[in-house]
């Protein structure tokens, strides 16, 4: 049954936008400023490599953490944040254009395949 927390919940996931969640991750930022993109570009490849790990124990072990598959993502959306904000780009920025990117692909029957430029 629906109570009232989950309505909270759901309500405060639903109003947070990807700006939001980039300056709140900004708060945690702790590398030196002359480690700037760098640092995220090592971090962004570390954590990747986190979630197949996580992927890589299902298909050894069959067993599925969803929790720990989560952290990993979040941790790989920390890195994207920190970068995007040492080059001055907004999360929401990167979305919208990969959206946007994705659509015309979509349209023009390019979806599938291989190549930055399709
Ligand atoms: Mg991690």
């Amino acid at each position: 049954m629906i109570n009232e927390s989950d309505l909270d919940a759901w309500e405060y996931y639903n109003s947070k936008t990807l700006n939001d969640y980039q300056s709140e991750a900004l708060r945690t930022k702790a590398y030196p400023d002359d480690k700037r993109i760098i640092y995220p570009v090592g971090l962004l490849t570390e954590e990747a490599g986190e979630v197949a790990g996580k992927l890589n124990k299902y298909h050894r072990d069959g067993t599925w953490d969803r929790d720990g598959m989560i952290k990993e993502m979040g941790d790989v959306m920390w890195a994207l944040a920190a970068l995007a904000s040492d080059l001055n780009v907004s999360l929401e920025e990167v979305a919208d254009r990969n959206i946007k990117k994705l659509r015309d692909r979509q349209k023009r029957g390019k979806i599938a395949g291989s190549g930055d430029n399709r």
